[in-house]
């Protein structure tokens, strides 16, 4: 820990990790190796900066809180193999990083208020990415790792699942963070497919597919899809349209978006 006294920003989702046996588990699980190239979001004060770096890994770093930079700086600095980038994670261009093909690994113990826009941004840029280990919720853990036919299966698990497999490693409770949040939490492993098991013609018609069927996920598809796709293309994606999206798995839903690719009014704009 650093000589500076830092309090806990809200706004900035600042709940730093503690316990060093947690924090020992985590950096376990990531097993950074010398030679990697770690990518981590939000290193607060650093509780898993030091065991990253300590692997000898190449370490960039993202921190939006200016008055933690001089803390990390003074922490880390020193060592050729970190870098430092202050900003917004959400906005961070991760090209700049000049990362090979599915060479980065991502770690970060996430504001939980921009966990699922970030998941979203970094899946974007998926090709550069060889896995990712976050702490999230645990019930947005849940949601990532669902399977069809259960209320947790929904829009989030559908478009994490198509780009990456998804582990839900382990449970964090409040009081390993200071100061402690509110909710239960889990450490997620997101690992994105080198080669697409259901490639869609078109990944922004199955966002919108999964946005409309979820809209009101008590409704049969033939219902929800109704603007979107006639009763005869359902079938044709073998789809019964009496179901309800969440009885449908990854598949069928690429089924429906690649029937809408197909229809001569598919839109263009997701
Ligand atoms: N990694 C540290 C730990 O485990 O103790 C801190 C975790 S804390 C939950 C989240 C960190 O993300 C904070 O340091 C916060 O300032 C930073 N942060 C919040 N929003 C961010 C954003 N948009 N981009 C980058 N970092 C952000």
């Amino acid at each position: 820990m650093s000589e500076y006294q830092h309090r806990a920003r809200k706004r900035f989702g600042q709940n730093f990790l503690h316990d060093a046996g947690v924090i020992h588990r985590i950096l376990r699980a990531i097993h950074a190796r010398e030679g990697e190239h770690m990518l981590e979001i939000g290193p607060g004060q650093g509780a898993l900066t030091e065991g990253l770096l300590n692997s000898g890994a190449q370490l960039d770093v993202i921190e939006l809180d200016r008055d933690l930079v001089p803390i990390l700086q003074n922490q880390f600095g020193h060592n050729p193999r970190f870098r430092l980038n202050q900003g917004d994670a959400l906005k961070f261009d991760f090209q700049q990083l000049q990362a090979a093909p599915h060479s980065l690994r991502v770690v970060g113990n996430l504001p939980y208020n921009i966990s699922t826009p970030l998941i979203f941004h970094l899946l974007d840029n998926a090709g550069l990415i060889r896995d990712m280990h976050f702490m999230l919720q645990k019930e947005v853990v849940e949601r990532l790792a669902a399977e069809p036919g259960g209320g947790d299966w929904g829009r989030l698990s559908i478009m994490v699942q198509y780009h990456c497999r998804v582990e839900h490693l382990f449970n964090v409770g409040p009081g390993a963070f200071n100061p402690p949040p509110k909710v239960d939490s889990a450490i997620v492993r997101l690992v994105p497919h080198e080669v697409l098991p259901h490639p869609a013609k078109d990944h922004r018609l199955l966002e919108r597919v999964v946005r409309e069927a979820f809209n009101q996920r008590r409704k049969t598809l033939r219902n929800t899809l109704k603007a979107l796709l006639p009763a005869q293309a359902i079938e044709v994606a073998e789809v019964d349209g009496s179901l309800r999206p969440e009885q449908l798995d990854l598949a069928a839903f690429v089924r429906l978006a690649d029937q809408l690719a197909a229809q001569p009014s598919a839109p263009t704009q997701p």
